[in-house]
């Protein structure tokens, strides 16, 4: 069966096996089928060899995190997250993956009043405890503070979906870093709430799209995009790749992370005390995908103590949805998670996407974002 994967892509793969030990699902199950090396090779056989798409072909993409923690381990440079989003998208639209629950859920995202509303409601059933322990979020907020309002033109800041519903506390820090360097802002309007970063990982590649051309719709001009959700930075910095036009490899090409665009100024910030220790947690889009995680350490490094996890860079196991899709592998995963943090000596965590920091403060960790520990000590 046609994949659609590219060939050449696929052909990269010259099954060394020096990404298993990176693969964080290999590395809780032992087993082949859940490696790099292994779904790679399953997908050769189904796109050259016409095997059969087996529900264990099915469910050993399903247990993939997407964290992506295999390419930079790669000598051959295989692109391991398009042939995996790839796979995705033709499993999706042949009906065999992402079930119709999860498409209906995703559909939410980008109406944002809804969003809201409906995370609200999610946080009281949360105090009912009605919402089962299995589903790994951490508490909700029942209130949130205003929107961020735009100041001005030198940036964008990308707002998103979850990440303003959950996190709108990280938007002000921003706001707050930004105004302490004397850089203004503009917030996108409505139709560019949502980047579809979990509409890829889902293989809902046509929703993707539509929602990538609003985002790039509600941010035109030349002006630098700062992102503070990891994945949704991955996902903007990706939409030259997704959309295949010169607009989006233009747009991408303008996404910043915000520890990228603070960073290169961190010479102007003027911290007004220290915090103490800080592990740092890196989130794969941002090591693995954006490979910006150094200038984390960079700003932390001013304000505080940076304590380094002793695991390369493992996966937490939030991986977007996957910790809801995947519970047991998720909580597996994660378990090494928390014996690095607790050979590290415990403490605040640093966390600079809202799936991981929710992930990790589920399981009862205290987790900041790098921008909230940053504006606090401003
Ligand atoms: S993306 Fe992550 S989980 Fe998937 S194969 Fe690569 S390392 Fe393993
Ligand atoms: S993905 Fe890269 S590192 Fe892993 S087996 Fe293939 S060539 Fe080797």
């Amino acid at each position: 069966m046609n994949l659609h994967l590219d060939n050449r892509e696929l052909d990269t793969c010259v099954g060394c096996g020096l990404c298993l030990p990176h693969c964080p699902t290999y590395r809780v199950t032992g087993e082949e089928a859940r490696s790099p090396r292994g779904r790679i090779a399953a997908m050769k056989a189904v796109q050259w060899e016409d095997a059969e798409v087996t529900p264990e072909f099915v469910s050993m993409m399903e247990t993939c995190v997407q964290c992506r923690g295999c390419e930079p381990a790669c000598p051959s440079g295989v692109p391991y997250g398009h042939l995996q989003e790839g796979v995705r998208a033709t499993l999706a639209r042949q009906g065999r993956i992402t079930p119709r629950w999860q498409r209906a859920a995703f559909s939410v995202l980008p109406r944002h009043r809804l969003l809201v509303v409906g995370s609200t409601f999610l946080a009281v059933a949360q105090r009912l405890h009605l919402v089962p322990r299995r589903f790994g979020l951490a508490r909700l907020p029942l209130r949130r503070p205003p929107r961020v309002r735009s100041t001005g033109t030198d940036a964008w800041l990308f707002t998103g979906c979850v990440m303003d519903a959950w996190s709108r506390g990280t938007h002000h820090s921003t706001a707050k870093v930004l105004h302490h360097l004397g850089i203004t802002y503009s917030v996108p309007g409505k139709g560019a709430g949502c980047c579809g970063a979990l509409h890829v990982h889902a293989g809902l590649a046509d929703a993707a799209r539509r929602l990538a051309a609003g985002v790039m719709a509600g941010m035109p001009g030349s002006a630098p995009i700062i992102v503070n959700s990891a994945g949704c930075g991955a996902a903007l910095k990706d939409y030259g790749h997704l959309l295949g036009t010169p607009e989006a490899e233009a747009f991408s090409g303008r996404v910043l992370d915000v520890h990228e665009f603070v960073g290169a100024r961190a010479q102007r910030l003027h911290p007004r005390r220290r915090l103490g220790p800080v592990i740092v947690q890196d989130p794969c889009h941002l090591r693995h995908v954006q490979r910006a995680h150094t200038s984390v350490r960079t700003l932390l490094s001013m304000v505080a103590d940076v304590v380094e996890l002793d695991d390369d860079g493992l996966c937490c196991g939030a991986g977007g949805a996957y910790s809801a899709l995947q519970p047991g592998l998720a909580g597996d995963i994660l378990d090494l998670k928390l014996a690095s943090v607790g050979r590290a000596g415990g403490g605040v965590v640093a966390s600079a996407n809202p799936g991981c920091a929710m992930h990790l403060a589920a399981a009862g960790l205290a987790v900041r974002h790098p921008m909230d520990l940053l504006a606090e000590a401003l």
